[in-house]
């Protein structure tokens, strides 16, 4: 087995934490030079500089996205504005932007992550990797820019968008390796067949990268069939840094978190406390290698749970599960608690069902409807209407027992779902509240 860095990713267990623990407190006295921080350091004693033990962070006080929004732009900087090189804010797919500052430790430390993740998912410096992500303030672009770098791979930094352009780029240059959101992976091979060419015999792919928004195990599976390489799961978020965080090894069971980077706790959203490893719930963060923006007990609202066991590649870090959802992406309808992601699981194992889909939640006549837009493939979208009707059925029925909700399944056009520029928007909540 190969490793980017062996002595730390095979690092026993004890060691891990005491590494842990050494950065932990350092993290701590710089956090408390912020003024968010060093505030709250004031106000409440459970706030310490100094821990005996990393468990003894779960009596500090959770950070939220909301108190980032509160304090922005710079109530969680901890040094000077001059020491700093670069910020990096979030999408807000969610809501207003949250910053991160970044000085010159914290990009090498991140680029480091990030090449160690791209190693340990089979990347090599004799790859050439294509990077179809938006540059520029989605940490997504910079994020593997510099990892790519750092590892040695020809990077091609191609950018969001112009799925022709990007195929010519791979044809002339042999790309090896590509990363893209997985949303994106259905239109680009619709491009690839128009131009009468096949990703798995007319480019020199041998994997794929997809993260930075939720997606099943089924689509997974699609892409990688589409494709004919294996698709490597990133996860990441622009408040631990961005991709990085997290990522699948060559055995795609479960993603490595890097423990000597970040502190690790799954929470239940509900009573904020502990969940027993294995259990699903809300991943807690605390960066261990960050000097300008320390962050600690980030709550990510981001579903998951930490896998038992330990990974056959050896990695000593922790593995934890494909993310399910955000916690605010869950929506409630007629008393049940429901997940873009389970409807999604739903339709991809329908195999006439297509690349894409849409859920409106709406009130008609006075009663919430969860509208289940499905794009069904071209070769099944024809006159058929019987056949039409029996596999809208079958999706109704499939769906509902599922979620325990009857949907209104609505079989519609391939291509004809309007598609967002960035990440995929699965759900339109329109409701009357
Ligand atoms: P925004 O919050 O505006 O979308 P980010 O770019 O920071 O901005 O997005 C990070 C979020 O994207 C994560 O918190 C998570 O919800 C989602 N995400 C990132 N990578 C993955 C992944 N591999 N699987 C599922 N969700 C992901
Ligand atoms: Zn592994």
């Amino acid at each position: 087995m190969e490793y980017w860095e062996k002595e730390i990713e095979t690092m026993p267990r004890n060691g891990l934490r005491f590494l842990q623990l050494a950065r932990l407190n350092t993290t701590l006295e710089a956090a408390v030079r912020s003024s968010y921080y060093g505030g709250l350091a004031k106000r409440d004693r459970s706030f310490r500089t100094r821990v005996g033990e990393v468990a003894e962070l779960q009596d500090f006080p959770f950070t939220t996205k909301q108190d980032l929004r509160d304090h922005f732009p710079y109530g969680f900087l901890s040094l000077p504005t001059k020491e700093i090189i670069r910020l990096h804010s979030s999408s807000g797919t969610t809501g207003n932007p949250t910053v991160i500052y970044h000085n010159r430790h914290d990009i090498a430390s991140w680029a480091n992550l990030m090449a160690r993740s791209l190693f340990c998912a089979g990347v090599r410096d004799t790859d050439v990797f294509q990077n179809i992500v938006g540059y520029g303030l989605f940490t997504g672009g910079l994020g593997f820019q510099y990892g790519i770098e750092r590892l040695g791979a020809l990077s091609i930094p191609a950018g969001a968008g112009n799925s022709l352009r990007q195929i010519k780029l791979m044809r002339d240059y042999g790309t090896t390796a590509i990363h893209a959101i997985p949303s994106y992976l259905g239109r680009l091979l619709e491009v690839f067949r128009e131009e009468g060419l096949d990703p798995r015999t007319d480019t020199s792919l041998r994997m794929l990268v997809i993260g930075a928004e939720p997606h099943t195990e089924e689509q997974r599976q699609r892409i990688q069939e589409m494709y004919g390489v294996k698709a490597f799961n990133s996860f990441g978020l622009s408040e631990m840094n961005g991709p990085g965080v997290a990522f699948e090894c060559e055995f795609q069971q479960g993603l490595h978190i890097w423990e000597d980077a970040y502190v690790v706790e799954i929470i239940d959203p509900a009573t904020l406390e502990p969940v027993p490893d294995g259990e699903y719930g809300e991943l807690v963060m605390t960066t261990l290698d960050r000097e300008a923006n320390p962050l600690i007990r980030y709550r990510t609202r981001d579903i998951t749970r930490i896998i038992p066991g330990e990974c056959p590649c050896g990695r000593t870090h922790r593995r934890i599960d494909r993310i399910t959802g955000r916690s605010d992406d869950m929506f409630i309808i007629k008393g049940c608690n429901i997940f873009p992601m389970q409807i999604e699981g739903v339709l991809l194992r329908v195999p006439e069902v297509g690349d894409d889909y849409r859920i409106t939640i709406d009130t008609v006549a006075g009663q919430d409807d969860m509208i289940v837009e499905v794009e069904v493939k071209k070769e099944w979208f024809r006159g058929d209407l019987q056949f039409l009707d029996a596999l809208q059925k079958r999706i109704t029925r499939l769906i509902r027992d599922e979620v325990l909700v009857s949907p209104v399944v609505r079989l519609v056009e391939p291509g004809s779902i309007p598609k967002a520029e960035g990440k995929a928007v699965r759900v339109f909540d329109k409701r009357i509240r």
